[in-house]
C-alpha cells in the first residue's frame, strides 16, 4: 500500500511571486470554503493538525506548501499546495477579484503542478462556481497534468442522496474530469484510494 510517511508545513505565500522554487511535483487542492479541504489534507497525511481546520470560512487566504513523502517500497517526494478556499460571500468584491486573480495566476503559471484536486461537497454537486472551476481547469491543463475531482462528506448522503448524486454527475455534460474519487474524512473512507491515485498519476 502507498502511504504518506512524512508531512510537514514548509511555507505560506501570498502569490506565485513569493512561492517556493518549482523544483518538485505538486498537487494543488482547490475548493469552496468549508468543503473539507483542511480535513482532507489531514486525513491523507494521517496528521490531525497538518492543515488547520478553518473556524472562519474564507479566512485563510494564503497559499500553503507542505512537503510530503510517499512510501511504497521506496520513498517519493512531492508537495501538497493548499489554495485559499473560494466562494466566501462575506469578503468584499475587490478582495475577491484580487484573490481570484492570484489563484488563477498560480494555477496557470506554476509549471510544477501535476495534479489539480478539485473538492466538491457531496450535497452540492453542480453549483455554478464549481462548474466554472471545472471548466477553467480543463481549459488550462497541459498534457502532463490531471484533474482529480474529489467528492467530500459522503457520510452525509443516504442511499437516495447517493443515487441522486451519481445521476447528476452522469447527466452533467459540461463536467469533465480525469479521475473521480469519493471520500469521507469523518469515516475515513476513500482516503487510501485517493493517496494511491495521486501517487500513480505522479510516479508511475
Ligand atoms: P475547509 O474550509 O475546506 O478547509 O473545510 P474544513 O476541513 O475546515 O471542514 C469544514 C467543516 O466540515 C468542519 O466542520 C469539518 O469538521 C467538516 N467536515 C470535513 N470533512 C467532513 C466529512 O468527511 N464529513 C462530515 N460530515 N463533515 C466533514
Amino acid at each position: 500500500m502507498v502511504e504518506i510517511v512524512s508531512s510537514e508545513f514548509v511555507k505560506s505565500a501570498q502569490s506565485i511571486d513569493d512561492s517556493l522554487p518549482s523544483d518538485l511535483s505538486e498537487v494543488v487542492f482547490i475548493g469552496r470554503s468549508n468543503v473539507g479541504k483542511s480535513s482532507l489534507l489531514n486525513s491523507l497525511s494521517k496528521r490531525k493538525g497538518l492543515a488547520k481546520k478553518s473556524s472562519t470560512p474564507g479566512k485563510t487566504q494564503l497559499i500553503n506548501f507542505f512537503a510530503i513523502t510517499y512510501k511504497n517500497i521506496d520513498k517519493y517526494q512531492l508537495r501538497f499546495v493548499d489554495l485559499p478556499g473560494f466562494g466566501y460571500a462575506k469578503v468584499s468584491k475587490s478582495i475577491k477579484d484580487d484573490w481570484h486573480q492570484n489563484i488563477s495566476d498560480f494555477l496557470v503559471k506554476r509549471n510544477s503542478i501535476r495534479v489539480f484536486i478539485h473538492l466538491i461537497d457531496a450535497r452540492h454537486f453542480g453549483l455554478d462556481i464549481d462548474m466554472q472551476v471545472n471548466s477553467y481547469l480543463n481549459s488550462i491543463k497541459n498534457a502532463d497534468q490531471n484533474i482529480v475531482t474529489v467528492i467530500t462528506k459522503m457520510d452525509k448522503l443516504n442511499q437516495s442522496g447517493l443515487s441522486k448524486l451519481k445521476n447528476s454527475i452522469k447527466s452533467n455534460e459540461k463536467f469533465n474530469t480525469d479521475r473521480l474519487e469519493f471520500v469521507s474524512n469523518l469515516k475515513n473512507r476513500g482516503i487510501d484510494k485517493l493517496n494511491q491515485t495521486i501517487f500513480e498519476l505522479i510516479f508511475s
